[in-house]
């Protein structure tokens, strides 16, 4: 089998594009979750194929349903739950080389290859007055393609300017059964009622491939910065409550690090290292003063829970350091502990905040693998999101290292029924399903299950990864 699928596969996409080569299979078929540490050879795809459009996917999906060989689409693997991993022996369909971007200000959206980088795209709008408005710590690197899969806001508040899904006008996808779709509105309004779009903004890659997505325009807003240093985090969760209770507007970024986390990125980002643990943020306004006037609301109600500081930040360059500093607060902690992140995502509700922070502090208690295991905290705490992190010792054998990352999925799954709900960042299926199965019942799975079914009857797209892995 293995010699037909290549050779088909060369025929369909030309042999440059497609790959049996044993390095391209490592480099495809892990992603960045340090689970399953221990490659099964068993497992290893037939081939990495790198098709150029939408005809060459078809065709690549006509023979795999023909053949019943299941296709795990790739963007750039950057991906924590799995997702992008083949649990099955199959076809791994890289996007890379659908990596256009087109910019149409006559009708007000751009278009792009789901290949492209969330940066890529997000620099061609800088350039011309536009915002993109998908902020994943990964976008250097993450593509759009991953990200549609996810509908993923990353760093920005939803309360906001909304999620991904909301500023998409239209999709072209390639169907599991290979046919080819395109979806939503040309105009700027986008359809409501039945639109086709949402079935695959979000589809965690489990009804098709997305190969072109139209987006709207947005001008690019002003913003205005701010920080608060304070000695108790659960002060910082009182002052976000109170942001939304006092009816605040929503910054765009709101950042959190505790104490052990600031310091280490402060110090990484060659600061000053401030005392307590950090909030900072970027407010929104359509003119200069407008932006000023949100952020100095937002230190108004931060001042009112006593931080040891609150101030605004004048400086872009200071903002952009600071920034820094929590952008690469998980390089850092990888460098200094000399080893693999892992983490997982904790979603509060609103009148729930401050307990499940607290909860948060005494995380490495919740299991005896977290011995003398740092665990620092961080995330977006503007959208109640947390993510306790830790770095996997090197010394550690794979098994003790499993053990770990499997008891934080636990956890995740175990705080989140507890306090909010599954954000999803990073996807809702591989190593969530059972999250969502407690979540939303049978009932809710098994329609999930259902629908799946109408899109891939075969079940090609992605086998393995709704059932959990
Ligand atoms: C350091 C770091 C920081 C991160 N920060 C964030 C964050 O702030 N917020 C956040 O949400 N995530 C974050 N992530 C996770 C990850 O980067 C995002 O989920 C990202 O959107 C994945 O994009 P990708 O291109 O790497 O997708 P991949 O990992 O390649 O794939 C992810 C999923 O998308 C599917 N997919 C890819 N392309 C397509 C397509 N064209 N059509 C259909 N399905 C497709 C895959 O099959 C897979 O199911 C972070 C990851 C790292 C390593």
């Amino acid at each position: 089998m293995t010699d037909k699928v290549y050779e088909t596969m060369k025929n369909i996409v030309g042999k440059r594009y497609a790959s049996d080569n044993f390095f391209e299979f490592i480099n495809n078929t892990i992603d960045a979750y340090p689970y399953e540490l221990d490659l099964d050879r068993e497992k290893l795809p037939y081939v990495v194929v790198k098709p150029q459009n939408e005809e060459e996917i078809s065709e690549i999906f006509k023979f795999a349903n023909k053949e019943n060989i299941p296709i795990y689409p790739r963007g750039s693997g950057t991906g924590l739950t799995g997702a992008a991993r083949s649990p099955e022996k199959g076809i791994i369909l890289s996007t890379s080389r659908i990596n256009f971007i087109n910019i149409d200000t006559d009708y007000g959206y751009f278009e792009c290859g789901p290949g492209v980088t969330v940066n890529s795209v997000d620099m061609a709008l800088a350039k011309q007055g536009f915002f993109l408005p998908v902020y994943p710590g990964s976008k250097i690197v993450a593509s759009m393609g991953g990200m549609m899969a996810g509908n993923t806001s990353g760093h920005i508040i939803d309360a906001c300017i909304g999620k991904p899904a909301d500023y998409v006008l239209g999709l072209k996808v390639v169907l599991p059964t290979g046919e080819i779709l395109e979806t939503g509105s040309k105009a700027l309004r986008k359809p409501s009622g039945t639109d086709l779009t949402k079935f695959f903004v979000g589809n965690d890659a489990l009804t098709g491939v997305v190969t072109r997505i139209r987006m709207r325009l947005v001008p690019a807003m002003q913003k205005s910065f701010g920080i608060a240093y304070f000695e108790e985090a659960q002060s910082v969760a009182k002052a976000v409550v109170r942001m939304y209770r006092e009816k605040v507007p929503a910054p765009l970024f709101m950042e959190f690090m505790d104490k052990a986390s600031t310091k280490v990125g402060f110090e990484h980002a060659e600061l000053p290292v401030p005392p307590g643990c950090s909030i900072f943020f970027a407010s929104l306004g359509s003119s200069k003063s407008e932006a000023s006037d949100n952020a100095q609301r937002l230190l108004d109600v931060l001042t009112k829970e006593n931080p040891i500081r609150a101030e605004e930040i004048k400086e872009l360059e200071e903002w952009m350091k600071i920034w820094t500093a929590r952008e690469i607060i998980i390089a850092s902690l990888m460098q200094k502990h000399n080893g693999q992140f892992t983490g997982p995502e904790i979603v509060s509700a609103l009148p729930n905040l401050v307990d499940c922070i607290k909860e948060l502090e005494n995380y490495g208690e919740k299991d005896p693998i977290f011995e003398n295991i740092p665990v620092y905290l961080f995330g977006h705490i503007g959208a109640l999101t947390f993510h306790p992190t830790s770095i996997l010792p090197k010394d550690w054998d794979n098994d003790k290292k499993r053990r770990l990352v499997e008891a934080e999925f636990e956890i995740e799954t175990e705080m989140n029924l507890k306090f909010g709900t599954c954000g999803g960042e990073w996807g809702q299926f591989g190593k969530r399903t059972e999250f969502f199965r407690q979540r939303y019942g049978e009932k809710g799975y098994d329609l999930v299950r259902q629908v799946k079914k109408v899109f891939d009857p075969n079940n090609i797209l992605c086998r393995g990864v709704l059932e959990g892995l």
